[in-house]
């Protein structure tokens, strides 16, 4: 029997005008900084840890207001 490896694929939800988002693998299972840019898509996979980046339909409020 084969043991089945399942990876939980985190996806975060960004702005809507967020252009790129960095990811460093976050933590234990981290890799180098890098940026990835959407482009003309609404999600971009990590290419080094697969994290998952999905832009957001809402604008997602800010806690502190601005000023
Ligand atoms: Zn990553």
């Amino acid at each position: 029997m084969s043991a089945t490896r399942t990876s939980v694929i985190t996806t975060t939800q960004v702005d809507a005008d967020v252009e790129e988002v960095a990811c460093d693998g976050g933590g234990s299972s981290g890799h180098p900084l890098v940026y990835l840019p959407f482009g003309k898509n609404d999600k971009v996979v990590c290419y080094y840890c697969g994290r998952r980046f999905q832009k957001s339909p809402f604008k997602i409020p800010a806690d502190k207001p601005q000023g």
